[in-house]
């Protein structure tokens, strides 16, 4: 009995201490050590569930797109395939909440990925804050893509992505998993919208370039006020050259080239 009890203890003590609240952002690494080709896994998933049930990322080696929704973690491969990947798979960059909504609105059909990103900011109470959004509904189409694994010695993701895999999804129901990083965490994670696809199937999904609503989409939106950082214990980590200002290159990364 005695046994029993304590047992009882450490784990609600566990929980007080290490899972995150609803309203924070907990990360893992930096984009901007993902840019310069820090792939190397530095939790988990098992470990990156430990601190939400929603969010973003990818996977060790740079293994294709990652998302998390309600408590399961999706990988899009350069193929395009879905699959929910074992908690021992590794992940170098990951950024993941709670998902509680404060704001809920809907928006109308034959609207553009900009314009679905207008109409949030102007639903939000600030730029300074995190947020996570889901954008639920049709879509009569999503632009996608994805990125292949990688070999040691990795290169950079502005040489990765001009091998990326493009995805048109048309006439489809799912999900937008997306972050809203402020400006002000430029470097960290990306500063703006941040979108991942994923069908109702779960057959179809990756990285959103680009996008028109098919239908009313309902929107809902976390905010965060709290935000974690988790830095890799890695000599590697520690030795990259993480000084300079690499907007540019992060938003030809994360967008649709025009
Ligand atoms: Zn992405």
């Amino acid at each position: 009995m005695k046994k029993i009890l304590a047992m009882a203890w450490v784990c609600v003590w566990t929980a007080v201490v290490c899972v995150a609240a609803p309203g924070t952002l907990t990360q893992w690494s930096t984009i901007d050590a993902l840019l310069k080709g820090y792939y190397d896994g530095v939790a988990t998933l098992g470990e990156v569930k430990q601190q939400g049930d929603f969010g973003l990322g990818t996977f060790e080696a740079l293994d294709g797109e990652m998302l998390m929704v309600d408590g399961t973690v999706y990988q899009i491969d350069a193929q395009g395939v879905v699959r929910t990947p074992d908690d021992a798979v590794r992940t170098p960059f990951a950024a993941v909440t709670f998902f509680k909504t404060d704001i809920e609105l809907t928006l109308p059909a034959g609207l553009t990925l900009d314009q679905v990103q207008a109409r949030v900011d102007a639903a939000l109470p600030s730029m300074n804050l995190f947020y996570a959004i889901r954008v639920s509904g049709g879509f009569s189409e999503v632009r996608t893509r994805s990125v292949p694994r990688q070999e040691k010695p990795y290169p950079e993701l502005a040489e990765v992505v001009k091998g990326q895999s493009l995805f048109t999804i048309s006439s489809t129901e799912g999900e937008l998993i997306g972050l809203r990083c402020p400006g002000f965490s430029k470097g960290v994670n990306v500063p703006g919208f941040h979108f991942h696809y994923l069908a109702a199937d779960r057959k179809s999904g990756g990285h959103v370039l680009g996008l028109v609503t098919g239908d009313e989409v309902r929107v809902r939106v976390a905010v965060l006020r709290e935000f974690s950082m988790k830095l890799p214990k890695s000599a590697t980590f520690d030795a990259l050259d993480l000084s300079g200002d690499r907007s540019k290159e992060l938003h030809a990364v994360e967008s649709e080239r025009k």
